[in-house]
């Protein structure tokens, strides 16, 4: 996005937390003042490999995080971490008064009392901004329109790649399928959360932080050719739709430009080439995960931010062959079962239901492994 408007963006700073080659290459590119590292010997090895690398390079901890989000000369942070990593960087840029555009969702789902009210102590008119695709939709069709106008939020969904897939189907699914997502193409993570639609039930909390929506008012349509990116019903019945290509561009570049809107290389879309769009409701029997963000949204506390972690930790055992694919919602589930939440008032509420999700979710796991 950048590279399209290289006379009006420019990078200040990177990150990443092992792709050094990928950060090497960006950085020879944009010529940054400052890049983070947070893997040590990633880190290491991009000090060995780039001796004259004449940037800064921050030492490799989630510290550097904070500091290049801070940064004087940021304008926009745009943040694109993965999982619950992001929350104390959000906080920290919103707190020095940047702008945030916020592709990463687990930030809000496991902090959100904490981060809008960082956005509201802000001073910029609109200090987040939504990069998830669903959420810039919802944010456009929204644009400034009072709260007590807006009935409810629907949610589109792609439906992943087992959309039809029977239980028998999904209990013999390997991560080489769940990682094959039909229409988006993403990271690992938040491609297996496709596939399980926790990557939706996580974007229902989303909503509810970003809009003020109580869960009941937030609907999700499955909607597989992924055309109508999500959609606004209004108190008087009228309904405003939000869409455009499958293609991240347009969100990542209007979460940049917010509140102008410029003259882009996205591609355009033509209706009369898609063929039918369709609607239907989720199967929350076939994705259980769904139903349990929902919830978690309704316990409140604590309780998204230990389903957020327990489905960081059951992804990852599900990628590295350690639980099915079902196991992954029956583990969620089993961790919030354990959880008594309590009400998220300070950053320590936060860090410490996430680390008791987490090792609670490693240690009984082996319940759910395969055979198990
Ligand atoms: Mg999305």
């Amino acid at each position: 996005m950048v590279s399209r408007f290289p006379d009006r963006l420019e990078i200040v700073a990177l990150a990443a937390r092992h792709n050094g080659d990928a950060l090497a290459q960006q950085a020879e590119r944009f010529r940054p003042r400052a890049l983070a590292l947070t893997d040590g010997d990633a880190n290491d090895a991009f000090r060995q490999r780039h001796p004259r690398w004449a940037g800064r390079l921050l030492p490799a901890d989630e510290e550097a995080l904070v500091d290049i989000a801070t940064m004087d000369d940021v304008d926009v942070v745009l943040n694109a971490l993965v999982g619950a990593v992001g929350v104390k960087p959000t906080l920290a840029a919103l707190g020095a008064g940047k702008r945030v555009a916020l592709a990463n969702k687990e930030a809000l789902v496991a902090a959100g009392a904490l981060v809008m009210a960082a956005a509201a102590a802000n001073p910029l008119p609109v200090p987040l901004v939504p990069v998830d695709s669903e959420h810039s939709a919802i944010f456009q069709c929204l644009d400034g329109r009072p709260r007590d106008h807006v009935a409810r939020i629907i949610l589109t969904a792609s439906g992943g790649p087992f959309r039809e897939a029977s239980l028998d189907e999904l209990a013999t699914v390997t991560p080489e399928e769940a990682l094959r997502h039909p229409v988006w193409s993403m990271g690992g993570k938040i491609t297996v959360d496709s596939a399980t639609l926790m990557n939706k039930g996580l974007e229902v909390i989303e909503a509810h932080w970003l809009f003020g929506v109580p869960p009941e008012a937030i609907d999700v349509w499955v909607h597989p050719q992924s055309i109508v990116h999500s959609l606004v019903e209004l108190v008087d019945g009228s309904v405003l739709a939000q869409l455009g290509v499958p293609d991240m561009g347009l969100p990542i570049q209007y979460a940049l430009t917010y509140p102008e809107r410029w003259t882009g290389a996205c591609p355009r879309l033509d209706l009369t080439r898609c063929g039918q769009l369709r609607f239907e409701p989720p199967c929350t029997e076939r994705f259980p995960s769904l139903a349990l963000a929902y919830a978690a949204l309704r316990q409140g506390g604590t309780m998204p931010t230990v389903l957020n972690a327990a489905n960081e930790v059951a992804v990852e055992l599900f990628l590295a062959g350690k639980l099915p694919f079902m196991g992954i919602p029956r583990l969620v589930e089993a961790v919030m079962d354990d959880h008594d939440p309590v009400a998220v008032e300070s950053l320590e509420d936060v860090t410490l239901a996430d680390r008791w999700a987490r090792r609670r979710a490693g240690e009984i796991a082996s319940r759910f492994a395969p055979g198990g």
